[in-house]
């Protein structure tokens, strides 16, 4: 589905990413992990347009993406979550979705994953889509409370019940569990597992290598902007690089 080939990003003279390699298979997730400072982030921004390689290329399917701008790239399907959560401080849970569902790619993905049937109208047809996402992240009880006041976990959880609400095929978290509870853990890995179920592709970048390891079906390992290893979780947690590089630490 996602594909990238010899990709290359320096800044100045330091190579973030030197000619990686890899593929991201439709209704996986996929982890992508390494180090701080290993590139992971720098494939995000160049897989999404928000930077350009030196050299190497993105492919969407069967066509080359590489250089195409974000907006350009989003409405392709790629939908990406911020390490710092992206939403309207000042609206309403159930607003923000609402706002996303109306800035979506396609319907028909999300119409089949939550059961969905025809709206009397467009609108109408946001607002059953903002309630049956809520609904399906365990938050409708919140939907009419302000983004901001909510607790940090669950504006993480926000985040990405918004990037799923533009109707993406493929979702890009960075850190997704970063800053939340055992419980918030569990309930977001367990969406995360059910999106992928109902043919949603996840690209994860995480720290939480007990989650990595549960969750994903295959895992790409960077360490100094090159790729170290890639494989399932059994191979990547017996791979002799890995442990050195990131598990040993
Ligand atoms: P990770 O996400 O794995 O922590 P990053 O992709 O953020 O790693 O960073 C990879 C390397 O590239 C780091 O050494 C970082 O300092 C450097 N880097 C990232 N973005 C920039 C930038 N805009 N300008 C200069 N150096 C950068």
């Amino acid at each position: 589905m996602l594909r990238v080939h010899d990709l290359t990003r320096r800044f100045g003279r330091l190579t973030a990413l030197d000619r990686v390699s890899f593929e991201v298979a439709e209704a996986t997730i996929h982890g992508l992990i390494g180090p701080n400072g290993s590139g992971k982030t720098t494939f995000f921004n160049l897989a999404t347009g928000f930077l350009q390689p030196n050299a190497g290329k993105v492919f969407w399917g069967d066509r080359e993406v590489t250089g195409l701008a974000p907006h350009h790239i989003s409405r392709l399907g790629i939908a990406r979550t911020f390490q710092n959560t992206s939403n309207f401080a000042n609206l309403t849970l159930r607003d923000n979705l609402v706002v996303a569902s109306r800035n979506r790619v396609q319907t028909s993905v999300l119409h089949r994953m939550l059961h969905l049937g025809s709206a009397r109208s467009e609108e109408a047809d946001h607002g059953r889509t903002a309630d049956a996402i809520l609904e399906r992240f365990g938050i409708g009880h919140l939907a009419h409370t302000i983004a901001a006041d909510l607790p940090g976990g669950t504006q993480k959880i926000l985040g990405v019940a918004i990037a799923l609400a533009t109707g993406p095929r493929l979702l890009m978290l960075d850190e997704p569990l970063a800053g939340l509870n055992p419980a918030e853990k569990v309930q977001l890995m367990d969406i995360l597992r059910s999106i992928r179920a109902e043919g949603l592709t996840l690209l994860l970048i995480e720290h939480d290598m007990k989650a990595i390891m549960q969750a994903c079906d295959r895992i790409t390992v960077l360490s100094y902007g090159t790729l170290l290893a890639e494989g399932s979780p059994a191979e990547i947690s017996r791979d002799p690089a890995t442990i050195k590089a990131y598990l040993g630490t």
